[in-house]
């Protein structure tokens, strides 16, 4: 009964006194918030998705709140920069989606130290200070795109075989790393039976589209263009894939998978290049952060949103948790999925169709 005390108060509403007191906590009534992005070049959610839904959930569940956005374009050290000023600025809640899981860890630590509580947007950061945690069940985004190359296989195998190539995300990134384990689940067991033959494998830095475009011109290369099969954690790294097999012309002609319904990926699903994708409403995930950071300044009760869910970080510690639920998108069910949750519409998908 302690221990679920204790994760359920971790939240925001510990070592709290009460606003009458003359030493209150001065998250309690907080209303300027600092929201730290990532980039803009490694997925197109941050700047068309996160950045407007962010500021107006946070907006909407917190009135008179003055929100502070701002994108480290890939830096750590530019992010950890930007946390220094929030907390110089008076920012007195952070909103992180971190550029380098570990390294944001100095950024809690800063945060904490003054009492400003950091809640990891999407991306864990590797700190017991962090109050909450925000994200999709990342293991299962790698499951569904594992178990869509485990349902397709066979329909692209040449002499028995399907040679796979892996675009894993950023190694700093700790989304990237559980991709690929929910995505290695479905895989081992064919990889093992040797009918899924991993013949390239990178975790590609920064999630740097150029960067993937080079190993996938060096994966056909060196397999003189015998692939069947492409695991691309994101539609960015998929996109960067479908241009090198285009210039073999190959496209359309290997799996390829993705994530985030992108613009860019729901086009290429469309035209046949790519094979499916993970839509994430990141409405929701926008709207239980913009809820947690309105109850923190509340100063009232985080546990009924985190509902007890907790993601352990490196060193064990319980960090309580909203994590929503990834759904698949393939060609038959962009309709039901991303058109009907109101995502991107259908003239927008359709605007510049190649
Ligand atoms: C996010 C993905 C995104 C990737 C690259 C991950 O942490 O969960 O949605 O595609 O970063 O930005």
């Amino acid at each position: 009964l302690l221990l679920v005390m204790i994760v359920l108060n971790a939240c925001g509403t510990s070592n709290r006194t009460t606003s009458s007191s003359n030493t209150a906590n001065h998250t309690t009534g907080c209303k300027q918030v600092g929201v730290l992005l990532p980039d803009t070049a490694s997925s197109d959610r941050w700047q068309a998705k996160d950045r407007p839904l962010l500021n107006s959930a946070i907006t909407h569940a917190l009135p008179g709140v003055k929100v502070d956005i701002v994108n480290a374009e890939g830096n750590a050290t530019t992010q950890q920069n930007q946390a220094d000023q929030a907390l110089t600025r008076g920012d007195c809640i952070l909103v992180v989606a971190a550029v380098d899981s570990d390294q944001a860890s100095a950024i809690v630590k800063n945060a904490s130290q003054q009492n400003v509580p950091v809640i990891a947007y999407d991306r864990l950061i590797q700190n017991k200070h962090l109050k909450c945690y925000v994200s999709f069940d990342n293991k299962h985004v790698g499951e569904l795109q594992g178990q869509y190359i485990a349902d397709h296989y066979q329909d692209y195998m040449q002499q028995g075989q399907a040679n796979l190539v892996m675009l894993n995300g950023s190694q700093t990134d700790n989304n990237a790393l559980l991709f690929n384990q929910g995505a290695m689940n479905k895989l081992k067991p064919l990889i093992i039976a040797h009918k899924i033959n991993k013949i390239y494998d990178i975790f590609v830095p920064d999630w740097n589209n150029d960067r993937a475009r080079t190993a996938m011109e060096q994966a056909l290369t060196a397999n003189q263009n015998n692939i069947q099969l492409v695991y691309a954690a994101n539609d960015g790294l998929a996109n960067a894939a479908i241009a090198a097999l285009r210039a073999q012309k190959l496209n359309g002609k290997v799996l390829v998978t993705g994530q985030d319904s992108t613009m860019a990926g729901i086009q290429n699903i469309l035209t046949g290049n790519q094979s499916m994708t993970v839509y994430k409403a990141i409405t929701q995930e926008a709207t239980a952060t913009a809820q947690l950071v309105a109850a923190l300044s509340r100063n009232s009760n985080t546990a009924t949103l985190t509902q007890g869910d907790t993601t352990k970080t490196q060193d064990g510690t319980a960090i309580p948790s909203i994590l929503e639920t990834p759904v698949i998108v393939t060609k038959d069910t962009i309709k039901n999925t991303i058109l009907n949750d109101h995502y991107m519409t259908k003239e927008q998908i359709c605007q510049n169709l190649p």
